[in-house]
């Protein structure tokens, strides 16, 4: 049976090889030393984002600075789908916990987007990257989605890659389950984009100007109305499930 030979992994902006000498930060140290209570010798899995992961030994451990000898290559660095995620934000518990479960999902990357009904406090893209990086580091990804920071819809749509095949979470949409359009999408894209709304919905115009855009493609989730953290989900789990890399 496979057996993990660590309990702690790491993303780190270092680069990563055999014998390399990696200096943790003062946060990373503080969690290897006082909170995981590691000791010199206990192993750590770490990870880039461009190396692959790695297996390192601590050399050091103090509160404030942490050294790990880096040993071994656990796996190469994979390509991961290009899947981006355009959300409406909405409160702050729900949103740390789109961009949790976004990452877990395989996102590269996650645009916030300021539409007619969003409702939200501030957003802290920084806050956001943190959420995404625990998230990360948690759930074995190679990578770490990028956060951007708020951006208005009419801007997002503009600054959108023509050839990124844009799917459209309609509530109001009858029809174009996301079971039937998404298996037709496959052939066409290698570069996604998932749109969700905010808890009020997308206005009228909102939606004719979305759907107006060339490489749009309008999904349902269902016969119910989903809270905009679910549809994230749902519509996410669907886009990896049919066209992503769960196939
Ligand atoms: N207040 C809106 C209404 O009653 O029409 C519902 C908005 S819903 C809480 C938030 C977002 O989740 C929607 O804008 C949409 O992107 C997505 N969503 C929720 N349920 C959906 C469904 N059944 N099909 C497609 N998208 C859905």
């Amino acid at each position: 049976m496979f057996e993990k030979k660590y309990s702690i992994r790491l993303f780190i902006e270092s680069d990563l090889g055999k014998d390399v000498g990696v200096v943790l930060d003062r946060p990373q140290s503080h969690y290897v030393a006082t909170v995981m209570r590691k000791s010199e010798g206990d192993p750590v899995a770490l990870f880039n984002g461009r190396d692959g992961e790695w297996l390192g030994d601590l050399q050091e451990v103090h509160k404030n600075h942490c050294l790990i000898h880096v040993k071994e290559m656990l796996r190469p660095q994979e390509a991961e789908p290009d899947i981006q995620l355009l959300f409406a934000p909405v409160k702050k518990i729900q949103t740390h916990l789109i961009v949790q479960k976004a990452t877990e999902l395989g996102v590269a990357d996650i645009q916030p987007v300021q539409t007619a009904r969003t409702n939200s406090e501030r957003i802290r893209p920084e806050k956001l990257a943190l959420q995404a990086l625990e998230a990360a580091e948690q759930c074995e990804r190679l990578n770490v989605p990028v956060v951007h920071g708020l951006v208005k819809l009419e801007q997002m749509l503009n600054a959108l890659e023509t050839d990124r095949t844009l799917v459209f979470c309609n509530e109001r949409l009858t029809g174009n389950s996301a079971a039937e359009v998404l298996p037709g999408l496959v052939a066409q894209s290698s570069k996604w984009a998932i749109l969700t709304g905010p808890e009020g919905g997308f206005t009228t115009e909102e939606v004719e100007m979305i759907s107006a855009r060339p490489n749009s493609h309008s999904i349902s989730l269902g016969p119910r109305i989903l809270r905009a953290e679910t549809a994230v989900m749902a519509s996410l789990s669907l886009l990896q499930a049919f066209c992503g890399d769960w196939k």
